[in-house]
């Protein structure tokens, strides 16, 4: 057995029965994603679009692709017509233009919202007040061809495990504050939260999709 299939056979049956584990391939080459497909898996992940479209390309079309990186408008068109899950819906009108992708496609695309939860400020998201905006507001019912699935955050990048289970928590405490809504296509189910260095505290902490790369797939070399 190849060590990506070792290691990542090793980490689902460390997890919980009903988390998903999205396995996060960016900058790996296609044979070790094909080794990680052949043990079964079919969740993968990446963050930029160009390296999302080729590697759907070159590889079965059974894969499920979660799109997890920040998503630019003008790129949605490319991965419309496939991909699974989008985790980082940060903007009311990165929503309209994937639903506009989505009609083209003649899809419902499945997508997170993402959540500004880090203290730090690098990371993109919305916070509570605007998640609760959309969510309550009435244009999300004509965007008929995407499906909010729940939300995604990231906590703050630091050895500090006090403060990534304090951010964990914030977002699990939105989740739960807003996923019953009235909205047909608002259908949440999904929190995703945690990485390689953080994601048994966001199991913890009630996480039910997990995003993992370099704990499968090894360091990664930029
Ligand atoms: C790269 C990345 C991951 C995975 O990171 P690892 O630390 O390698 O597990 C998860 N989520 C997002 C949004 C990422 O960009």
């Amino acid at each position: 057995m190849s060590e990506i299939s070792s290691q990542l056979k090793d980490l689902k049956e460390s997890l919980p029965e009903l988390c998903t584990l999205v396995a996060v391939s960016k900058t790996k080459p296609v044979e070790d994603i094909l080794s990680a497909y052949n043990t079964g898996h079919r969740d993968f992940g990446e963050n930029k679009v160009q390296e999302l479209t080729r590697k759907a390309e070159e590889l079965p079309k059974d894969i499920k692709w979660h799109m997890i990186g920040h998503l630019q408008r003008n790129k949605v068109k490319y991965i419309a017509p496939f991909v699974h899950l989008i985790h980082g819906v940060d903007s009311f009108k990165l929503l309209k233009e994937i639903n506009k992708q989505g009609r083209k496609s003649d899809r419902v695309i499945d997508c997170l919202l993402q959540v500004h939860i880090a203290e730090e400020d690098t990371k993109f998201g919305f916070d509570k007040i605007e998640l609760e905006e959309i969510l309550s507001g009435k244009d999300l019912k004509d965007l008929a061809h995407v499906c909010i699935k729940g939300l995604m955050g990231m906590a703050t990048f630091t050895e500090d495990t006090n403060q990534i289970r304090r951010e964990f928590r914030l977002l699990k405490s939105i989740y739960e504050e807003t996923k019953n809504s009235d909205h047909t296509n608002v259908q949440m189910n999904t929190l995703s939260m945690g990485m390689s260095g953080d994601y048994k505290i966001a199991l913890e902490e009630g996480s039910n999709m997990v995003r993992i790369g370099s704990a499968i797939f090894g360091a990664r070399n930029y």
